[in-house]
């Protein structure tokens, strides 16, 4: 399959690659390793992985390509003789290199690496439906890699060996799967960090240090709720929701709370804070037959936990009820109650979530995911919400 956009630029020997800085070539290579690199884009500061591929052929041993595709980097491995289309090469601090454009394409005429060592050249020639000044090219680095293998190869490879797929040089960080538990006195006797699945039921809301928790001694004022349910309630908006963090969770409002570790984000690549109003950190005590548990709860686990209701909605709504009632009662106290007709309430959506949940001993369990980490005490986040669901018994 050729490339799509057709050819830009001649197929080049890589010793020639210095001739032809800024132009676009073809290359017919082979390749000896890959290797994922982190790198930063310039456009958006975004964190990207590319692959570069070390490759080689008759003229010279190594050279760099940075594959800037995924579908690329999936489609080579090491061992692969491939002709890359449409490539620009370039010099970057006195080394000259050739990465892929949006027009690029990678097409691998040999494959797997066994075949370059077991058939015979005609044979793999053949086989490839290319032009004649490829086939030359083609022929060349093959009777290269049959010669020099012993120097060039660092793949360990026995001609009379079957293998059936090469594997990839590096190995992929998968994610972990969290641990389906039975009970939350599984969860607590956990000794090593990892992800827990467990159900339970939620029992009590209780912010973290707030400008009010400071001062208030009456501890009934930290229950929420305790609060939820009266008709003069309130400023439970104030306890739950602050200025902070949206990335992090870190409450950013109040001078006791500035500490180290609040002056940088580990959650953005930057280490700036993307401030904004959030659910202040709080704990989320859950209970089932065994045991009861703390959970921390931090932003967007509060936000999945209500309904995915952003605490900047709740809070600019709230505002605007406040606002409005204030200057109902200043105008006549005959006139109804103004119910913002043309925005949807997030505010009172929110507080019928937070008085649902918190209807102790008449609410299902639900299924936590929590991140448990034993070396951290309990208002850290030893253990952590990450997730909240439904769980469907008596399915899979
Ligand atoms: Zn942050």
């Amino acid at each position: 399959m050729a490339s799509a956009f057709g050819w830009f630029g001649p197929l080049i020997d890589l010793s020639a690659a210095s001739f032809h800085i800024g132009d676009f070539v073809q290359l017919l290579v082979f390749v000896h390793r890959s290797f994922p690199v982190q790198c930063k884009s310039s456009k958006r500061g975004r964190d990207l992985t590319r692959t570069d591929i070390e490759v080689g052929d008759d003229t010279t041993t190594y050279f760099v390509v940075s594959l800037w595709q995924k579908h690329m980097a999936s489609a080579v491995a090491a061992g692969d003789v491939v002709l890359l289309q449409n490539l620009k090469v370039a010099k970057y601090g006195g080394v000259v290199e050739a990465r892929t454009v949006q027009w690029s394409s990678l097409l691998r005429l040999v494959h797997p690496y066994q075949s370059l060592l077991s058939n015979a050249v005609d044979e793999l020639i053949t086989g490839c439906r290319v032009g004649t000044t490829t086939k030359d090219k083609l022929r060349k680095v093959i009777k290269w890699v049959q010669q020099s293998r012993s120097t060039i190869c660092n793949i360990n490879l026995q001609s009379n060996k079957q293998i059936e797929l090469l594997p990839r040089n590096w190995t992929v960080l998968e994610e972990e799967k969290p641990r389906d538990c039975f009970s939350l006195m599984e969860v607590s006797q956990l000794t090593a960090s990892c992800k827990a699945i467990v159900c339970a039921s939620i029992g009590e809301i209780v912010p973290l240090l707030t400008s009010r928790t400071v001062g208030d001694t009456k501890k009934e004022k930290i229950f929420i709720s305790r609060r939820a349910y009266r008709a003069e309630n309130n400023n439970l908006v104030d306890d739950l929701i602050c200025t902070g963090c949206h990335l992090c969770g870190s409450p950013l409002d109040l001078k006791f709370e500035q500490n180290a570790n609040q002056l940088m984000c580990w959650k953005n690549s930057s280490r700036l804070h993307s401030i904004c109003s959030i659910y202040r950190p709080f704990m989320l005590y859950v209970w089932d037959e065994s045991d009861y548990m703390p959970i921390l709860v931090k932003n967007r686990a509060a936000e999945i936990l209500f309904g995915n209701i952003k605490a900047g909605k709740v809070y600019s709504t709230y505002r605007e009820q406040m606002r409005n009632q204030n200057l109902e009662v200043g105008k006549s106290l005959q006139l109804e109650e103004k119910h913002l007709p043309d925005k949807f309430n997030f505010y009172r959506v929110w507080l019928i979530l937070l008085k649902m949940l918190l209807k102790q001993g008449k609410n299902g369990p639900l299924k936590f995911e929590i991140i448990v980490d034993p070396g951290l005490d309990i208002e850290n986040g030893k253990f952590e919400m990450v997730s909240a669901t439904m769980p469907c018994f008596g399915t899979k």
